[in-house]
């Protein structure tokens, strides 16, 4: 069985600057490439990311496309290998079964690449994605970056939450 940390794309990786449409608008965090460098060493990589923009009619599913690419590429040149990339693409009304912190995806990374969800982890900007992994047995982590701050006061109090994506890989790899 293979462990994962399930990663949030925009607030957590890259800067949060909306609905993103175009590789142009991706600005990655500092701490993003060492951190992704010290736990794909022990843990499968995954991008999990809610584009209600699609839903909404503000992006088209190829625009989404092209950023996650361009994401995936980047990460690829630095030495980093995403082992999926998973997009809900629906809007809140729609009352979809894959928008986090439902565990649909954590399911589906479990039937398609072995994932064990009781060692893996989901790390994010907003409390779906601490839940995400937390409520299916395994660990959330929050980070303060993106919407982290504004959301805050949303989480449970006991809730593991870091400064960003580099504390939250030295945690996790103490932990392991
Ligand atoms: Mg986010
Ligand atoms: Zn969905």
């Amino acid at each position: 069985m293979n462990k994962a940390v399930f990663l949030d794309r925009d607030g957590t990786l890259i800067e949060d600057r909306g609905h993103l449409s175009s590789p142009e608008e991706v600005v990655f965090f500092e701490e993003t490439f060492d951190a992704l460098i010290k736990l794909q060493v022990s843990f499968k990589l995954f991008i999990i990311t809610y584009q209600s923009g699609i839903g909404k009619g503000l992006l088209g599913q190829r625009d989404v496309e092209s950023v996650n690419a361009y994401v995936n590429n980047t990460l690829l040149e630095k030495g980093i290998k995403i082992t999926d990339t998973y997009v809900c693409p629906h809007k809140n009304e729609d009352f979809c079964s894959c928008k986090k912190p439902n565990p649909f995806f954590l399911w589906k990374s479990a039937a398609d690449y072995g994932i064990n969800i009781l060692e893996s982890y989901s790390v994010g900007d907003h409390p779906s994605d601490y839940h995400l992994a937390e409520d299916a047995g395994g660990k959330g982590i929050y980070v303060l970056t993106g919407h982290g701050i504004k959301h805050l006061n949303e989480l449970p109090e006991n809730a593991l939450t870091v400064k960003d994506i580099g504390e939250a890989a030295d945690i996790i790899l103490a932990q392991k």
